[in-house]
């Protein structure tokens, strides 16, 4: 049997449990008809009680249960705990029935949201309106108006909005602006891209047209760049008719057979270490015998074939290395410097309207002291740049080229008695323009082992066997042939897997592979799924596993002969065959109770109450909803509408539900008061696909603003909406996500109450777990309850003081949902913004009820995974919904031994429900490199992966261990890997010199922003929400969205060429490169600033701001004016491309030099001091030099 359907079995109870598609769960309760509809006629709105007749599934059925009853076929509800409800209770008021077809009247509708639109605020209900029923809801007096702006914090005054609540996103669906045109270089390879259309998959039964893509149009190459030959490889381009040829040419290696899988078997199945697995060990190095340098530096063989990138190797490998000096004395100079620094900015961001500033605080809980501006410590020689293998690359941190370390590292000579020029420490700029420089361009994936180009480098990935980049990396792509090997170095061997990012315009998404009733085709034993690394023997009759090296037979209609190679014949017909990325359609074997699933929903919740009226929230939100998200629904490729169904709930002390049925001429408002035991009073009519119920929508978008105009509630309650919209999928049978616009702690009495007890003065302390971590574990178990079925959640927060994000945000963690904040939300000021993040945040929507398997050869297995998901064992990362942003972070270790003939391959294989509904499996492979020499590691590293990596890690060790504790971890691992590289793989010399692997030089200036960073080490200038907001984001960010945030860009503006389109070379992040004259942007992907000196060119201001200077400028109220002119148009320019590029919609703030907001803008200058007290990149080199030195003697 399929893994998955095994699993399924065992899954979270009640998860799997869920009745029939189509089979609402209320029949099968027996459930007792209630009465009709009709009875609401007069009603200024109907009341739903809580307790339906029949219990659980009887709540869900309730109000329908008469018309949902006899029908549907039965079987055990999903709702256990909910029990029956006494009949008096039921007795006569009822809902309209919906599903009375006709007979809900139109006019009886029409007049019950009539009289909603004019009878203002919700109003409790009332035994009259009851029908003499019993009321178990709020009484009118308890709804009594209240004050609303005595608890209520004023709009901010001058301080704006926190720049940590702003998140931008870039227009899904938008080209990148940043992408431009297709590098020159694309065109180059003979058998560059395969267009889509180029593929022929004969085997690709039932496969939907139109799966094999758009044919890239800026990819496409000469026409004889089409098309490999179909047999071999690197072969001409002029293949172009070849019969069955596709995808391009794949790489040599894939021909070749794994040489030796008779590895032991079977041990895939028992983690020992297990979810909690600390990171990265710490055992002492080991003795290693330190590898020949100038062996095994030739890349690995991987470009066989006759398609090359743009380089010959990675940039790291070969050539020279740079040398730095550094004096040996440095040490000493660490010691007794005071650090007095603090910060006194309040809220992340700048201070805000009810944010206690706390004032400096000291800086006694950093590990170490930084050392003195003046200290001795460095001065460089002057030498020849560094040495690469690629013209043009010149290194920053010159130094002596010594001819005997290849390449690999940088070193700090011993320097005279001089303060350390910052320019002649690794930069991260010139890395960055280094590897642009080389590497732009096509990236063909068929090598093993071959390390990527950067997350920021432009590239375009063809897949020649191996995944594309963006799904995959590795923090090593020479994985240790022993585990002692690995542990000595102390790299984490880790991915970061995000299964649904985003492609560039160029790249074909993983074609799709129906094989029918077949199935995928897998390994008998370790089930991996079919990939081009599978060896076939027997004459084709059967396949050796990649993974676990059992044989199993090939299925009679999957069966093909062998060429004399041994290749399959029809390997480039299939795209399981010759590709890295591809989906395959899964059958019933696959799918919950072997049911094909429904369609995603999606449900849209939103608070009413008084705070959310009075920011515009809501109107801001019924204007928009439909023409901007609504309308940009994910949908199939080529499918002409979305197949995502759409619901709608308003709430704030209780909740309301509407019923949007198409056939209805008004939408019909249910309300739900009692919120004890809440249940969704109806089923059909609540969730609705667009197209059906367009004109109902509008309608009911029209007119709740107008119902809540007046609304006077405070209280607003969250545990039961969220119980109440996962009912509703639950009952619907469907996945989906709830969209959740949140104002305040939820302190309404009700389940999932919660109380204030923010505490800012713990941030920083031993203490500050306590309220970085959940209250009460209402919101964690319901998370789980959501995990079962299939069930997202997105909360969009609206605060204007605590609402308790680490207690809320559990219930997003656990279902793979996403978290936003803004602070102080003005929709005149803020509302572009966040709808921004929200139509991005829909549009990019691509799996739902996923599980996430990860399958390595034998010797290794991932024993620890990190990120915003739920585990119900330890294998299978369950994610209710993955959007192209989400990443996982997986760490990865022996239980045996590797060989260097094998490599080690990694198989990535998600179940999900598509957006259309349909089950499918998305699988990426990539092969790694094995090596038995540390300096092999160390030259095919990539350090983005591993501060990634290293971020998730703190962001678990934040809520077990104390502030100092993590930041000790980070800074004893970064020297024990540096102290691993000097012991093993540097050529000998001084004691003094810091060494420093080419692929690592910049290891100490990250693991240096990772500690000081706010998400990991905020301290009290920072609110506590905003920590938590900044762990949950952190916690699930790729690499690319983690490399700018940990080290954020920093471009100046005022030298822009007015007719350029280009994106600027970025400064290295510090005051030093700030002119008095310049104005500068600076981003994160979360925050984004413009820093304006003070003696800048007013006529630059006036083309920018059209004021005469700085000061007149509004920065409360700020935005980008479309002035007609060179400069504006420029800087627009700039600020768009930036944009573009992050998934969050990030808000500009201005900033003057002098301002009282620098201070809190200098805080993202990471390669100083901080107000906080971390230290400068200076200082902390030092330290971890100190440490070097202190390990190695
Ligand atoms: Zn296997």
């Amino acid at each position: 049997m399929s893994q998955y359907p095994g699993q399924y079995a065992q899954g979270p109870p009640g998860g799997y449990g869920q009745p029939n598609p189509g089979m609402p769960p209320i029949s099968m309760h027996n459930g007792q008809p209630l009465p009709g509809g009709g009875q609401f006629g007069g009603l200024m709105k109907p009341v739903v009680q809580n307790g339906p007749p029949a219990g659980p599934p009887g709540g869900f059925a309730g109000p329908q249960g008469d018309i949902l009853g006899a029908s549907r076929p039965g079987g055990p509800m999903p709702f256990p705990n909910r029990g029956p409800v006494p009949q008096g209770q039921m007795g006569a008021p009822r809902p309209m029935n919906p599903n009375l077809g006709p007979a809900p009247g139109t006019n009886q509708m029409t007049s019950q949201m009539g009289n909603m639109s004019i009878s203002g605020p919700p109003r409790p209900p009332g035994p009259g309106q009851m029908g003499g029923i019993p009321i178990r809801g709020p009484g009118p007096g308890m709804m009594s108006p209240m004050g609303g702006s005595s608890s209520v914090s004023g709009p901010p005054s001058s301080m704006g909005a926190p720049p940590a609540s702003m998140i931008g996103s870039p227009l899904m669906g938008g080209t990148q602006s940043s992408m431009g045109g297709p590098p020159s270089s694309m065109g180059g390879p003979p058998s560059s891209i395969g267009g889509p259309g180029n593929f022929r998959p004969p085997g690709n039964v039932g496969a939907p047209p139109g799966n094999f893509g758009t044919p890239p149009g800026s990819m496409a190459g000469p026409p004889s760049s089409m098309g490999g030959p179909t047999i071999g490889f690197g072969a001409s381009p002029s293949s172009m008719g070849g019969p069955t040829t596709g995808f391009g040419a794949p790489p040599s290696t894939m021909g070749g057979p794994p040489s030796s899988l008779g590895g032991p078997q079977g041990s895939f199945s028992s983690p020992s270490s297990g979810y909690s697995h600390p990171g990265v060990s710490q055992g002492p190095p080991g003795a290693f015998t330190p590898p020949v340098l100038g062996q095994g530096f030739a890349p690995p063989s991987t470009m066989a074939s006759g398609i090359r990138p743009p380089m010959a190797g990675p940039p790291m490998m070969g050539g020279p290395p740079g040398q730095m000096g550094m004096d040996r004395q440095t040490p000493t100079s660490l010691a007794g410097q005071p650090p007095n620094m603090s910060a006194s900015m309040g809220g992340y961001g700048p201070p805000q309207p009810g944010q206690h500033t706390p004032g400096f605080q000291p800086v006694s809980s950093q590990g170490f002291q930084p050392m003195p501006p003046h200290a001795p410590v460095a001065g460089y020689p002057g030498a020849p740049p560094q040495q690469y293998n690629q013209p043009g690359y010149s290194a920053g941190m010159s130094g002596p080229t010594t001819g005997m370390q290849p390449g690999m590292q940088s070193s700090l000579q011993p320097p005279a008695q001089k303060k350390l020029d910052p320019d002649q420490m690794p930069s991260p700029i010139q890395v960055i323009e280094d590897d642009k420089r080389n590497r732009s361009g096509v990236f063909s994936s068929g090598g093993k082992g071959q390390v990527p180009p950067l997350v920021t480098t432009q590239f375009i990935t063809q897949d020649q066997g191996n995944c594309n980049p963006v799904f995959m990396r590795s923090t090593m792509y020479n994985v240790p042939c022993t585990s002692d090997m690995l542990k000595n170095s102390h790299i984490p061997f880790s991915l970061s897997v995000s299964p649904f990012a985003k492609l560039q315009p160029e790249e074909n998404p993983p074609p799709i592979v129906n094989l029918g009733e077949l199935g995928p085709v897998r390994c008998k034993r370790c089930k991996a799924y079919m990939n081009p690394n599978m060896m076939f023997i027997d004459g084709g009759r059967r396949f050796q596993c990649v993974f676990c090296g059992a044989a199993t037979d090939v299925p009679d209609q999957y069966f093909a002969h062998l060429d004399h190679t041994g290749r399959r014949i029809d390997s480039y017909d299939r795209p399981e065959l010759c590709l890295g990325s591809y989906e395959f359609v899964a059958t019933k074997d696959y799918c919950k109770n072997g049911t094909l699933p429904n369609a995603p929903a999606f449900i849209f919740m939103i608070d009413v109450s008084y705070n959310a009226v009075k920011c515009g929230l809501v109107n801001l939100i019924c204007e928009r909803l439909k023409k901007d998200i609504l309308v940009n629904l994910p949908r199939e490729t080529g499918a002409e509408e979305s197949e995502i169904h759409v619901g709608f709930v308003t709430y704030s002390k209780e909740i309301h539900f509407y019923n949007v049925k198409g056939t209805l001429a008004q939408p019909q408002m249910l309300v739900v008061s009692d919120l004890a035991d809440v249940f969704v009073p109806l089923l059909d009519g609540f969730l609705v696909k667009l197209s059906e119920s367009e004109a109902v929508i509008d309608s009911l978008l029209s007119q709740i603003p107008q119902m809540f105009v007046d609304s006077r509630e405070t209280e607003v309650v969250l545990g039961p909406v969220i119980q109440a919209g996962l009912d509703a999928l639950k009952s619907a049978d469907r996945s989906g996500k709830l969209y959740i616009f949140h104002t305040s702690l939820p302190i309404g009495e009700a389940p999932g109450k919660l109380a204030n007890r923010d505490d800012r003065k713990l941030l920083g302390t031993d203490k500050e777990k306590t309220i970085l971590s959940p209250q009460c574990k209402f919101y964690s178990q319901l998370g789980t309850d959501c995990v079962a079925v299939g069930c997202s959640v997105d909360i969009f927060f609206f605060p204007n003081s605590y609402c308790d994000v680490a207690t809320i945000s559990d219930i997003c963690r656990l279902t793979s949902g996403n978290l936003y904040k803004y602070s102080y939300f003005q929709a005149d000021l803020d509302g572009d913004r966040f709808m921004e993040d929200l139509k991005n945040n829909v549009q990019s929507q691509r799996a739902f009820d996923a599980i996430v398997r990860i399958r390595t050869s034998q010797g290794i297995r991932p024993v620890d995974f990190l990120g915003n998901f739920y585990m119900s064992n330890t294998t299978d990362v369950e994610m209710c919904a993955i959007d192209s942003n989400q990443a996982l972070a997986v760490e990865i270790k022996h239980d045996d031994k590797l060989s260097e003939q094998d490599g080690a391959y990694i198989q990535v294989a998600t179940l999900f429900t598509s957006v259309s509904g349909q089950r499918r499996l998305r699988v990426h492979n990539q092969a790694l490199n094995c090596c038995s020499q540390l300096a092999d590691l160390f030259r095919n590293c990539e350090l983005d992966t591993l501060v990634n990596y290293m971020s998730k890690l703190a962001i678990r060790n934040i809520l077990n261990k104390s502030p100092r504790e993590t930041r000790e971890h980070i800074m004893n691992e970064v020297a024990q890997i540096l102290a691993c590289y000097r012991k093993n793989c540097a050529s000998p010399s001084s004691a003094g010199q810091l060494i420093l692997p080419e692929c690592m030089k910049l290891l100490p200036l990250y693991g240096n922003c990772v500690i000081k960073n706010d998400g990991i080490q905020g301290g009290q200038e920072i609110s506590t929400d905003d920590r938590s907001y900044l762990m949950h984001l952190i916690n699930s960010m790729d690499v690319k969205s983690s490399c700018a945030f940990f080290y954020p860009r920093l471009i100046p503006l005022h030298t822009l060429e007015p007719t350029g389109t280009d994106m600027p070379t970025a400064l290295r992040c510090s005051a030093e490169r700030l002119q008095d004259n310049g104005v500068y942007l600076l981003e994160n992907g979360v925050s984004m600033f413009m820093w304006i000196g003070h003696k800048v060119d007013p006529d630059w201001i006036q083309k920018m701001f059209g004021v005469q200077s700085a000061a007149q400028i509004d920065i409360d109220k700020f935005r980008l004016l479309e002035l007609e002119n060179d400069v504006s148009h420029r800087v627009r320019q700039v600020v768009q491309m930036v944009r573009a590029q992050r998934n969050r919609y990030m808000k500009l703030t201005i900033v003057r030099q002098r301002d009282e907001l620098e201070r809190w803008f200098n805080h993202f200058l990471v390669e100083d001091k901080s107000q906080n007290g971390s230290s400068s990149y200076v200082d902390f080199l030092c330290h971890i030099h100190k440490e070097i030195r202190t390990l190695l003697s």
